[in-house]
């Protein structure tokens, strides 16, 4: 039961989803994008912590996109990459967004809009995100201390003294779906998190560790529950700031479901039937990750299915 059928289709999880090829053959062929900024058909995604324009439609969300004419010439210039019309984007990276837009253009994050934009633009918005968080926090080389510049499109940032080259970050991090033997599952509660919330348990991964080792170590350090077989669901970037969130579900030993909180991540975990998840629901007691997360996947496909809605999300 922990381990997934063969036949399972994978999940279309909603920062897991892309338009665009990334074509990272050109990050180094200065030429290339310089024809590439200046060429009509190319879009630029004006970004600022975070954050980039949108307009709402019937149908959810657009990001806004420039023609690079429109576009500041300063700031940071990212390749996203290019679709199959042979169209260029980059993100453009600035400390604010430009000041005057037409139309209903507003701000927005990934957290508000990632699960309601197009597989093109939810793709677009992730890569940009996670590419200006990492270059505002690497200014200076790990190895010796001077400034580091952006280079490789914003795919690379080298050494202005050693020459180091240092690269994107991603931090990995498991998430995961525990069950007993009677097909409960295992969720918890923060301190921090807001009242009612709940969740699968989650942490990053160790230096020296598998994922697999991560996933029994975390159960265990935050709930005291022992964890055996675990199979792989699913994984989605999870840009806030730097993480691959990698699913997981997973059987308790039997014998080593007692729960103990280490009441310092977790408040909370409990064991949790079909019925009491639906009932805490509906009383408003429980409040479900959100729909974008990979939390959210994990719980309904335990569940099977959408959990009920209540007018508190
Ligand atoms: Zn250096």
């Amino acid at each position: 039961m922990s381990t997934l059928p063969d036949t399972e289709t994978p999940p279309r999880l909603a920062l897991a989803r892309a338009g665009v090829d990334r074509a990272a053959q050109h990050r180094l062929d200065e030429p290339w994008l310089a024809a590439a900024w200046s060429h009509p058909s190319t879009k630029v995604l004006p970004i600022s912590g975070g954050e980039a324009f949108v307009v709402d439609t019937d149908h959810g969300s657009e990001l806004v996109l420039l023609p690079s004419f429109e576009a500041s010439q300063t700031g940071d210039r990212y390749f996203l990459g290019t679709d199959d019309d042979g169209v260029s984007y980059f993100a453009l990276a600035g400390e604010t967004l430009p000041g005057r837009l037409d139309g209903d253009a507003r701000p927005a994050g990934l957290r508000e809009v990632g699960g309601s934009l197009s597989d093109r633009d939810a793709g677009l918005l992730v890569h940009a995100v996670a590419l200006e968080h990492w270059h505002r926090l690497h200014s200076f080389c790990s190895r010796c201390g001077h400034p580091t510049e952006k280079a490789g499109a914003g795919h690379l940032r080298r050494c202005t003294s050693c020459a180091a080259e240092h690269y994107p970050r991603t931090d990995p991090a498991v998430i995961m779906m525990i069950t007993d033997e009677q097909d409960r599952c295992l969720l918890g509660r923060q301190a921090l998190w807001p009242e009612g919330r709940w969740s699968t348990l989650a942490g990053f991964v160790e230096p020296g560790e598998s994922i697999e080792q991560a996933v029994a170590r975390e159960v265990f350090e935050e709930a005291g529950v022992r964890v055996g077989e675990v199979g792989y669901v699913a994984s989605q970037p999870w840009p806030f700031p730097a993480s691959l969130m990698l699913g997981f579900v997973g059987r308790a030993e039997p014998g080593g479901t007692e729960i103990t909180v280490d009441g310092e991540e977790l408040a909370e975990a409990r064991w949790f039937s079909r019925e009491d998840l639906r009932a805490g629901i509906e009383s408003g007691e429980i409040l479900p990750p959100s729909g974008i997360s990979i939390a959210r996947h994990l719980i309904e496909r335990w569940y099977g299915g959408p959990v009920p809605s209540t007018a508190r999300w």
